[in-house]
């Protein structure tokens, strides 16, 4: 009998594609999860990469980094630096396994620029060498500052790199967890960074890290990025570490060990809480969320854009989330090691999500298998009832499954850690932000972008 274009396809996936993970037996019969990859270079194929060629290599010891213990992890991407064969091959297969006319090259760590500047003059030379007819490539680094100089800034500027800043705050706030090897502090070399990217017209965002210890301040924290450091483009990311991560990969832990939503070791400090003590509390996040959307409603919409509200308008006016995070399915991010090793999503590097490596099959492959396409949609196929009841489910979508890491009240697995607060945002945030939705629709040349 003769075999199925789907039945080749699995015979030649590699055998140790999540090796030991939750996911998952193929079937004998093709289904939805199969379609990307049997569909191959006929669809559409949209994915992106966010590639780390140092590896988890900082010159930073960030308390709450989740990306450090990644050089230690048993069988992870362990140290190392991405070799100019297996970047060559890197930017080639991207391109290639890429659709569309845009492709964008996100390069982060640790700590990129650790690889210092002729790297990513080898970088943009092999962009201009395989980038197709019509075809634009852009680049951004996310960075912790404390490397740039001027040589690196006009680089930068020349190149059209767009540039994302790791601060955290106002001084204090920021020096609390962003220090270096020896445990000092970084604010000045960063607000430095930030002074010299404007002085040579280097587009920045600023992103800041919403934890435990700063998450009380949000309007400090969102005047100071407004008016001090100039940021036009505030991307705010809660902490939120399952205690044991450097070990336990998400959805690998024991499920009925999770406590229930409102249960103290539901939130940080306790003893036995389920995260570290640095992550943000649920509740606190909540409110960050809503004084920081006060402030930009009340005299910054339109100047300032802010993740998290320019999404929320976005999915108000009918358009797909620009945020992984709050979309229904995601599984379109996957991450690059300096091995050439492929993971599911940056918060899945680990050994169970490991979809193959560059240099046994090309990345536009790796991108849609089986494996890949499933857990993009178990993002939604896992949600609890809680969340299927839920009056803002279609603004969230359970946010990100790796801090799906409490019960619900009936002791349903997969309730999202922060859902007290998303709520709280939501409540808050949505009648406004229906009135900016509306507003738009009546402006001329709508849905546009950004708001
Ligand atoms: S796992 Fe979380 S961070 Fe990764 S793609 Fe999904 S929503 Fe985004
Ligand atoms: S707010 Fe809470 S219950 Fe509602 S969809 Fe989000 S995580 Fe689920």
């Amino acid at each position: 009998m003769p075999t199925t274009l789907a039945q080749n396809l699995r015979s030649a996936a590699p055998a140790a594609a999540f090796p030991a993970g939750p996911l998952m037996i193929p079937p004998a019969v093709p289904d939805k999860y199969d379609v990307p990859s049997l569909l191959g270079n006929k669809a559409r194929r949209r994915f992106h990469v966010m590639a780390k060629p140092a590896g988890a290599a900082c010159n930073l010891d960030c308390k709450y980094c989740f990306y450090l213990s990644k050089e230690t992890l048993p069988h992870g991407p362990a140290t190392g630096r991405m070799s100019d064969e297996t970047l060559e091959r890197y930017i080639q297969q991207y391109i290639q396994g890429v659709t569309g006319d845009e492709v964008v090259f996100s390069w982060q760590g640790g700590e990129s620029t650790l690889m210092g500047l002729d790297f990513f003059r080898k970088v943009v030379a092999l962009e201009k060498k395989y980038a197709q007819p019509g075809q634009r490539i852009e680049n951004d680094l996310q960075t912790n500052g404390t490397l740039l100089d001027d040589e690196w800034c006009a680089f930068l500027k020349q190149n059209r790199f767009l540039v994302g800043l790791s601060i955290d705050g106002p001084r204090a706030l920021h020096d609390e967890y962003r220090v270096t090897k020896g445990g000092r502090p970084t604010f000045d070399q960063v607000f430095g960074a930030a002074k010299l990217l404007q002085r040579h017209g280097v587009p920045f965002n600023t992103l800041t890290c919403v934890h435990r210890g700063n998450a009380r301040h949000p309007v400090d924290i969102y005047r100071f990025l407004r008016d001090e450091v100039g940021s036009t483009y505030m991307q705010f990311i809660p902490i939120v570490e399952y205690r044991g991560f450097e070990r336990t990969a998400p959805q690998c832990w024991d499920n009925a060990a999770l406590p229930k939503d409102g249960a103290p070791e539901a939130r940080p400090g306790h003893p036995h809480s389920i995260v570290t003590d640095w992550s943000v509390d649920p509740d606190d996040w909540g409110y960050f969320l809503t004084r920081v959307f006060d402030r930009w409603v009340s005299r910054d919409v339109g100047k300032v854009l802010v993740n998290h509200f320019e999404t929320l308008v976005a999915q108000h006016l009918g358009l797909p989330s620009q945020l992984c995070i709050y979309g229904e399915i995601c599984g379109k991010g996957v991450a690059v090691e300096h091995d050439g090793s492929v993971y599911a999503c940056d918060h899945y590097v680990y050994p169970e999500y490991r979809l193959g490596r560059i240099q046994d099959r090309p990345l536009g492959e790796l991108a849609f298998t089986r494996d890949q396409v499933k857990f993009g949609y178990a993002k939604n196929e896992t949600l609890p009832s809680d969340c299927r009841q839920c009056a803002y489910l279609r603004d969230c979508w359970g946010e990100c499954p790796k801090n799906r890491i409490i019960r619900t009240a009936n002791g349903e697995p997969g309730l999202n850690y922060l859902c007290r607060g998303l709520k709280t945002f939501f409540a808050h945030a949505l009648p406004e932000v229906e009135r900016i939705a509306a507003r738009l629709r009546q402006e001329p040349g709508q849905p546009r972008r950004r708001l």
